[in-house]
C-alpha cells in the first residue's frame, strides 16, 4: 500500500511527487509516456512568465525540473498503460495485470490538442501539417499556408507564418475571432492574411504532402478549395479524463475540484490543466501539486 499514486508526469504530477517526497510520503508516478514532462515538449516559445527562471523554451525548464526530479526520492514508471481505476478503492490496474494501490490518488493527465477529424488530418501529419509556427514555419517560407482556430493561439501562429509566407488563410467557425485585441489588429493590418469567420475547413488534400484544404464558408454555399502547402489546427484542447469521467464531478470533461485542489471523491485529488479550463499555466499546474500534497500530508499525519 502505498501512501500516494499520481497518474501523470507534467508539471503538475512532477511537483505532487517532488512534494510527497518533501513531506515524507511515499509515491509513485504512473506516466504513459516514454519521456515525463507532458506538454512541455509542445512548447516552442521562451518561457518568460515562471516566477524566478526563464527559459529558452518547454525543454529548457523540463531540464532544470529533472535535475530537481532526479534527486527527490520517489519512484515513477514511464511507458505504463493504465486499464483501468476505481477511484473509491484508490486501486489502479495496469495493462501488465498488476493493481496497485495508495491511500490517496492525484489524477495529473493534463489535456491534449483537440483534433478537427477532417480527412487527411492524420494522413499529412509532417507533410505539411504542422503544430507550430516557432518550431516549423522556416519549412513552410515562401508556400501558401492556412491555419484554422480563432483564439490567441491560432492568431499568434497566423502572425508567425505571416513573416516568411506570402499568404495566410485563417478560418475560424465562430462569428468572430477570440484572441485578443491587439492580435486580432495585427491579422487585420497584414495584407497578406485573410480570415475567414463562420467557416470550416473540411478536408485537406494531396499526393504525398498538403496541397489543398476544402472550405466551408456560412452553410448554404459551395465548399471551395484553397491551394496551400501547409495547415496548422489551434482549435484548443480537452482534458484527458476519459479513465476516470464517470466516476467523479466534472464539467465539460474538466474534473471539478474544491480549493484544496480534492475531487468530489474523497482523497482523490486533481491537479494541473485537468481541472483548470480557465487559465492553465505551469506555475498554477505546479502550484496545484504543492497543495495537494500539503493536503495529503496533513490528513495522514492526523491519522
Ligand atoms: C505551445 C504551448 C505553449 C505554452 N506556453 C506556456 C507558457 O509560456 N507559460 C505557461 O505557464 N504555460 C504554458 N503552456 C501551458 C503549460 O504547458 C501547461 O499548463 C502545463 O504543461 C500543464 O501541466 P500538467 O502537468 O497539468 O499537464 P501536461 O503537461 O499535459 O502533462 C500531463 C501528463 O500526463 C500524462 N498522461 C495523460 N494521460 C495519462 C494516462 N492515462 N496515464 C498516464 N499518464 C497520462 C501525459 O502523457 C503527460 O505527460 C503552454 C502550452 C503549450 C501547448
Amino acid at each position: 500500500m502505498l501512501d500516494v499514486i499520481i497518474i501523470g508526469a507534467g508539471p503538475a504530477g512532477l511537483s505532487t511527487a517532488f512534494w510527497c517526497d518533501e513531506l515524507g510520503l511515499d509515491a509513485l508516478v504512473l506516466e504513459q509516456s516514454e519521456e515525463i514532462g507532458g506538454q512541455l515538449h509542445r512548447v516552442y516559445n521562451p518561457i518568460n512568465n515562471y516566477l524566478g527562471l526563464k527559459a529558452r523554451n518547454g525543454e529548457d525548464l523540463l531540464e532544470r525540473f529533472t535535475a530537481d526530479v532526479d534527486s527527490a526520492d520517489f519512484d515513477l514508471w514511464t511507458q505504463t498503460s493504465i486499464s483501468s481505476v476505481d477511484l473509491k478503492a484508490k486501486r489502479v490496474s495496469l495493462a501488465s495485470g498488476e493493481d496497485l494501490q495508495s491511500i490517496a490518488l492525484v489524477i495529473a493527465t493534463g489535456v491534449r490538442p483537440r483534433e478537427l477529424g477532417v480527412p487527411g488530418e492524420k494522413e499529412f501529419a509532417g507533410k505539411g501539417m504542422i503544430e507550430s509556427a516557432t518550431r516549423d514555419r522556416n519549412l513552410l517560407a515562401g508556400q501558401d499556408v492556412c491555419v484554422v482556430g480563432g483564439g490567441d493561439a491560432a492568431a499568434e501562429n497566423a502572425l508567425l507564418l505571416a513573416e516568411v509566407c506570402p499568404t495566410v488563410t485563417l478560418v475560424h467557425r465562430g462569428k468572430k475571432l477570440r484572441a485578443r485585441p491587439e492580435f486580432t489588429a495585427n491579422l487585420q493590418s497584414q495584407h497578406c492574411i485573410t480570415v475567414f469567420t463562420e467557416s470550416e475547413l473540411t478536408r485537406i488534400m494531396g499526393r504525398d504532402r498538403v496541397e489543398a484544404v476544402e472550405i466551408q464558408r456560412k452553410q448554404g454555399l459551395k465548399p471551395f478549395q484553397l491551394a496551400v502547402r501547409g495547415v496548422l489546427i489551434r482549435i484548443g484542447v480537452e482534458p484527458n479524463t476519459e479513465l476516470f469521467r464517470e466516476q467523479l464531478e466534472t464539467e465539460n470533461g474538466y474534473v471539478v475540484v474544491n480549493s484544496q485542489h480534492e475531487t468530489n471523491v474523497p482523497m482523490v485529488f486533481a491537479v494541473g490543466d485537468l481541472s483548470n479550463p480557465v487559465g492553465p499555466t505551469i506555475s498554477g499546474a505546479t502550484g496545484a501539486g504543492a497543495t495537494a500534497a500539503k493536503v495529503i500530508a496533513s490528513r495522514l499525519n492526523a491519522k
